[in-house]
């Protein structure tokens, strides 16, 4: 990989430079910190005690530690749950179509004696895995037939996706691009000169959403050089950074990072969040000094069969959610991946979730829901039905309350 600088002079995405003005600085300048300022919920507590008694707290609280002694196989795995037939059947096939990873820190949030925890659904595969049902395909959103180049989907108008990485620090089992995370991260890396010069050269490109895998896996030096190299392109307005590390590994939020982070504006992180569990005070002391670093955070979440599709867990989730200060972006109902059905929910359940929501919580609680269109047409939003009909006169509306009410919109505002 090459790092070099680009011009930022003039550019609308900009470089803030009080904090180190070149590339090779911040190599030397800033060494592997781990997270500071420690904090940890009792679960996490109690399980270290239990299951990593000889792990000091530096090793603990350092991300790469954590990368590399994620939970990965069957006998790993074993040693801190026992697997149901179902589980067990599915680690043993090993056809998986994502791959399998926890980092000791999210395992520790998942509650090991309920077979049934939401998180655990989400992260141990399970046989219903191996079923390929009705409408799913490999690639649902069709994101290969929207790629000009390697690593760049361009499917809107003004912005384009940036697949940087196909690694993830923990592997989402409904994961929409499980059909590309596969930890071989040098294969999307040799392709980012290209997509950088492919975004250089598409005027009408805006808005750049850095993704994978999960860019926030890659080390300081290459996210400093991604930022650097996109904000420097005049027409690019903003960057967004797409990625769950802040709810799986909260220990990636060190300073090095929220420094290179201070100097991109505006920057924005789109944050993959599930449940209300992931929202402790690690995870909440990291997102906190990201907003308070400058950025910008919406929350992306996918509604998941038993894991978070019901009301009460919805709006705890929402509003945890803006207590740390990141406002509820999308809900998106699940992409039809291969082995996702027993994961898939029918779109009543999330028009009913949002019916539960709206008017009786705060707006800004309210994500947007969404079906990304299988085949690649764009993400199209879903609202319960608040429309009850129209005369020459009026338009009804129901309100939360399912009250009807009229708006003048006659022939005589036409
Ligand atoms: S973090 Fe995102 S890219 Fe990685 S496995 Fe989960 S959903 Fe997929």
């Amino acid at each position: 990989m090459r790092h070099s600088m680009n011009g930022n002079q003039g550019s609308s995405c900009q470089f803030v430079a009080d904090g180190g003005s070149n590339q090779q600085d911040l190599g030397s300048t800033y060494p592997a910190v781990s997270f500071q300022n420690k904090i940890e919920s009792d679960k996490t507590s109690d399980f270290r005690k239990k299951f990593y008694s000889d792990v000091n707290d530096e090793d603990w609280n350092n991300w790469k530690w954590q990368i590399a002694n994620r939970i990965s196989t069957y006998e790993q795995i074993s040693k801190f749950l026992t697997l149901k037939d179902e589980e067990k059947k599915a680690m043993d096939a090993e056809t998986t179509h994502c791959p399998f990873a926890i980092t000791p820190y999210y395992l520790s949030l998942i509650d090991l004696n309920d077979q049934n925890s939401a998180l655990r659904k989400t992260m141990v595969p399970t046989v219903n895995e191996l079923i390929k049902s009705k409408g799913e395909s490999e690639d649902p959103l069709s994101e290969e037939m929207t790629s000009p180049v390697e690593g760049i989907v361009h499917r809107y108008p003004d912005r384009v996706l940036f697949l940087t990485t196909a690694f993830c620090s923990c592997y989402c089992r409904y994961c929409t691009r499980s059909h590309m995370v596969d930890g071989h991260t040098q294969t999307l890396k040799q392709h980012w000169e290209s997509g950088i010069q492919y975004i250089r050269e598409h005027e009408e490109i805006r808005d750049v959403i850095i993704s994978g895998g999960d860019p926030l896996t890659l080390s300081d030096d290459e996210i400093a050089y991604l930022l650097n190299s996109i904000c420097g392109i005049e027409h690019v307005d903003m960057v967004r950074i797409g990625t769950k590390v802040p709810m799986v590994l909260p220990q990636r939020i060190t300073e090095n990072l929220l420094n290179i982070f201070r100097r991109y504006k505006p920057l924005y992180l789109s944050i993959h969040c599930t449940h209300p569990d992931e929202i402790t005070p690690e995870s909440s002391r990291a997102i906190n000094a990201i907003a308070d670093a400058g950025v910008v955070m919406g929350s992306q979440t996918v509604l998941l069969k038993g894991v978070n599709d019901d009301d009460k867990t919805m709006a705890d989730l929402m509003h945890k959610l803006l207590k740390v200060r990141i406002k509820p972006y999308y809900l998106f109902q699940c992409d039809p991946i291969v082995g996702s059905k027993h994961f898939r929910t029918t779109v009543a359940k999330g028009q009913e979730i949002i019916h539960s929501l709206r008017g009786f919580t705060s707006g800004y609680a309210v994500p947007q829901y969404v079906i990304d269109s299988p085949g690649g047409g764009g993400k199209v939003p879903i609202l319960p039905n608040y429309y009850k009909g129209r005369d020459e006169d009026n338009l009804y509306i129901y309100n939360y309350e399912g009250k009807v009410y009229a708006y003048p919109d006659g022939k005589d505002m036409q």
